[in-house]
């Protein structure tokens, strides 16, 4: 595309000028001559058609390649600990061989289609030049044209077959740029999942969540959550707890709105979320991982991709309000200290608090919280488990729970089973009536000493 941009433009004109400007001249000149020479068209124009249809194949190709080679060698690059792990190096190493080899044939396949297609245009002017001093140097003999004439003519051509060479160069460009525009498209043309309707309204500053009836299948698949029903009242924790693949994780998506149900609705302060603008869905509703994610750039950035207008002194009262402050500030350079490498210098406890922290600053009205199953270094833990405490401070918080204490010290606790929601009460009210979740706890309660984490019921 760049080339097309740079250079695509300037050919075009000044060729195109030069080819118009030769075919006025010598049409003027001979035009009988100028004539004969249109022998060439047909074979230029045949080449042409072919040349298009074989070189757009050949280019798609290659751009397939280059995109399948790169994602082969960025997996082998973000996997390596676990190549090493399996010595699975050799083996990665011809997978990544054999991908890059196809991406050479596709080069070369390419490459091939148009060596023999720019020669083709070099013949058919050398033939013409043949054909105009064959057929010019008969006429001056029988006296039809003068040398001069003739002489001129032949000199001049030269100017109509440099441009259309150029022109031929320029068309192969065009179908390189066309296959690259063709993949960018692809792209772009990607429909958003939840876009916003037309005359969406802002979310209330506050409100209840309302789910009622949802039903949600992902796209290729089985219903992954049919009939819930569940009023989370403005100001309440929820646990959600149950098996892996039960549907928790998707019930806080669809609550979050990554998602739109399949059937029923989820409503904020009496908005479907389905009618809210997405920046103020996103303003009150925050999502916060398993694990942080960190990108290139200071401590402080990193946090303040969470609201791009706030000030250094308005992350700082962010980390504040969580009480991870001194555990960035201890760093060599404080908050300004560079994330490399996607963090990899950073713990998973250390990445956790930047999440927490960039859902302070975004100081939303429901937090939705993945909690992390991996267990942190002790001293960590203690400073990530404050901080999720004074982030769930006067917020409506859905917490997808792995650890007891967590179901423990929710105000609800909705248990996810096969899609459904169970049992929805407190914690004491589900232990007493003796179902599902009062099996779960007592087992749980067996397995605390252990790890505190929940056994898979
Ligand atoms: P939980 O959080 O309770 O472990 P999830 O909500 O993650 O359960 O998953 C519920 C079911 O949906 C599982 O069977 C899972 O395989 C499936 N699932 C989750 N995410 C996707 C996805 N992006 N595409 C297709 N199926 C998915």
């Amino acid at each position: 595309l760049q080339e097309l941009v740079q250079m695509g433009l300037l050919m075009f004109v000044s060729n195109g000028l030069l080819l118009s400007v030769s075919v006025f001249v010598l049409g003027a000149v001979s035009w009988r001559l100028l004539l004969l020479c249109l022998i060439c068209v047909p074979p230029v124009l045949i080449a042409s058609v072919k040349f298009q249809r074989d070189s757009n194949a050949a280019y798609l190709d290659v751009r397939d390649g280059i995109g399948s080679t790169l994602t082969r060698l960025q997996e082998g690059i973000a996997g390596v600990r676990v190549v090493q792990a399996f010595g699975r190096e050799d083996v990665e190493s011809s997978r990544f061989a054999a991908r890059n080899w196809s991406l050479f044939d596709a080069h070369m396949r390419s490459v091939k289609v148009s060596a023999w297609y720019l020669p083709i245009i070099e013949l058919s002017g050398l033939l013409t030049t043949a054909v105009a001093v064959g057929v010019g140097g008969w006429w001056v003999h029988t006296g039809e044209l003068g040398i001069g004439t003739v002489t001129f003519f032949v000199l001049t051509l030269s100017n109509l077959f440099e441009p259309i060479q150029q022109l031929s160069q320029l068309f192969n460009i065009l179908q390189s740029a066309g296959a690259a525009l063709d993949k960018l498209f692809a792209l772009l043309d990607t429909p958003v999942d939840v876009p916003e309707r037309p005359g969406a309204v802002d979310l209330p500053e506050r409100g209840d969540i309302d789910v009622e009836g949802l039903g949600f299948s992902y796209a290729s698949g089985s219903p992954v959550l049919t009939g819930v029903d569940l009023h989370i009242p403005s100001g309440t924790r929820i646990a959600l707890v149950g098996p892996t693949g039960a549907g928790k994780s998707t019930l806080a998506k669809l609550i979050a709105r990554l998602y739109d149900p399949t059937v029923g609705s989820v409503r904020f302060g009496g908005v479907d979320l389905r009618d809210a603008t997405r920046s103020s869905l996103r303003e009150r509703v925050v999502v916060v991982p398993q694990e942080g994610f960190l990108f290139n750039g200071t401590i402080l950035e990193n946090i303040r991709l969470a609201r791009a207008g706030a000030t250094d002194g308005e992350v700082l009262e962010a980390l504040q309000a969580i009480g991870a402050v001194e555990r960035f500030e201890s760093l060599p350079e404080g908050l300004l200290t560079e994330v490399q490498e996607r963090g990899a210098r950073f713990s998973a406890g250390e990445k956790q608090l930047v999440s927490l922290a960039r859902a302070a600053l975004a100081d939303p009205a429901v937090l939705v919280l993945d909690e992390a199953t991996s267990s942190l270094d002790p001293g960590t833990e203690v400073v990530v488990e404050h901080a999720v405490n004074k982030l769930m401070e006067g917020r409506t918080v859905i917490v997808i729970a792995h650890r007891l204490s967590t179901a423990e010290r929710a105000d609800l606790v909705g248990v996810v089973a096969d899609g459904r929601l169970l049992e929805l009460g407190t914690h004491p009210e589900l232990v007493k009536a003796g179902g599902s979740y009062a099996a779960l706890f007592a087992t749980w309660s067996g397995g605390i000493g252990r790890s505190g984490l929940l056994p898979s019921p």
